[in-house]
């Protein structure tokens, strides 16, 4: 649903996977089975993530729209976003990638609740 963009304008994978992670809200989620107070929580989380790469300068929301994703600066820090297999840098449990439609998400297993 995030991704959908009808709901959420403007968030990105990248975006999407951070702000998640942030929350402690697992992508396989159903949007419909969020409680009030966790989708309070992925608000915030959505507006942090964005000011932080916007804090980041304008270059680095451009490096965003590469094929892969894979430069910016922002993503360097990213928590989950790129980063299967390596540490949670929370909890240290190996990053998770799953495919949702055409898009790679990433997210903590411990971290991040269903
Ligand atoms: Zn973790």
């Amino acid at each position: 649903m995030l991704l959908a963009g009808e709901v959420v304008v403007g968030v990105g994978n990248i975006y999407a996977s951070e702000a998640l992670f942030l929350a402690g809200i697992r992508p396989t989620t159903r949007a419909l089975r969020i409680s009030r107070q966790r989708v309070e929580r992925l608000r915030e989380a959505i507006r942090t993530v964005l000011a932080r790469a916007v804090e980041k300068g304008g270059s680095t929301l451009k490096d965003f729209s590469n094929a892969h994703g894979e430069s910016g600066y922002f993503q360097l820090e990213a928590a989950v976003y790129a980063r299967q297999g390596e540490d949670c840098r929370v909890c240290g449990t190996a990053i998770r990638l799953i495919r949702q439609g055409q898009r790679a998400t990433f997210y903590c297993p411990t971290c991040q609740k269903p």
